[in-house]
């Protein structure tokens, strides 16, 4: 499925134009976008994660209109955010049951498979009882990867991923992310210029709102 992204616009009510005329084609696959603080990823993640309204433009993901038809869009959906609020007293497994329900997944003996595939492929099976809150910074990423990755989503979107990750648990996370991301469209907002280079095979430059260059990542960076 292609995410086509056309013209988007927006500016917050003080003022600020967090995106101009923003246009992009991504594939699936990794699709690193680049950028400062400020430079306005998190502005288009949240629009592509159906949480917040552009002013002006349009966005396609396969037939889907991604701005109108919301429900579509969240049906086929992964949102992994700069960071979430696990209940801390709860297990890992319940934690992910509790989530596959709402994700519509009632029947326990599927349930349960898709959790224990889940918690498999983000190597928190043998963590699986233990209580998130004694989690580390890469455990509970883990997590929302596999959070993200209920109900097998066509669009991942992944924001700012590796703020506070220590250097191992960070590729660790990166490869993860690119192993799983196969088949669908993963977004990845970074400032960290080393988190595209290896894993994405395009990224988009953003800054002030605009978009500077798309390119393989050898010649986005070159460029910079
Ligand atoms: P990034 O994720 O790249 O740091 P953001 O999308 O968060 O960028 O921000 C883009 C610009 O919009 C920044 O100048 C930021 O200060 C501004 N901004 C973000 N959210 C709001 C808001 N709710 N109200 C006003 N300005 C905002
Ligand atoms: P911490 O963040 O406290 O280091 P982790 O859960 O990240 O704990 O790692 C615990 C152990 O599990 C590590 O020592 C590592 O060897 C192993 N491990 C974790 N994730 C992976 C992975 N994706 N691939 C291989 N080994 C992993």
């Amino acid at each position: 499925m292609q995410l086509s992204i056309r013209d988007l616009s927006k500016t917050y009510p003080n003022g600020t134009h967090a995106l101009k005329a923003v246009s992009l084609d991504v594939s699936p696959g990794m699709f690193g976008l680049l950028g400062r603080n400020g430079a306005g990823k998190s502005t288009l993640m949240r629009i592509l994660a159906t949480l917040q309204e552009p002013d002006t433009g349009a966005i396609a993901l396969g037939d889907i209109d991604v701005i109108r038809d919301k429900d579509r869009v969240r049906e086929t959906l992964g949102y992994l955010p700069q960071s979430f609020g696990f209940h801390p007293r709860v297990s890992a497994e319940r934690l992910l049951d509790h989530f596959a329900v709402l994700k519509g997944l009632v029947e326990p003996r599927v349930r349960r498979g898709v959790v224990e595939s889940l918690l498999r492929r983000t190597n928190l099976w043998d963590v699986r009882a233990r209580r998130v809150g004694t989690f580390s910074g890469g455990m509970r990423q883990r997590l929302g990867v596999a959070v993200a990755l209920l109900g097998s989503p066509r669009l991942i979107i992944v924001d700012e991923p590796t703020a506070g990750l220590d250097p191992e648990e960070r590729v660790r996370f990166l490869n993860l992310l690119s192993e799983i991301g196969e088949g669908s469209v993963v977004i990845l907002s970074t400032h960290i210029v080393e988190d595209v280079e290896e894993l994405c095979n395009r990224v988009a430059i953003i800054d002030r709102g605009e978009i500077l260059l798309e390119a393989e990542p050898a010649r986005a960076i070159d460029d910079l």
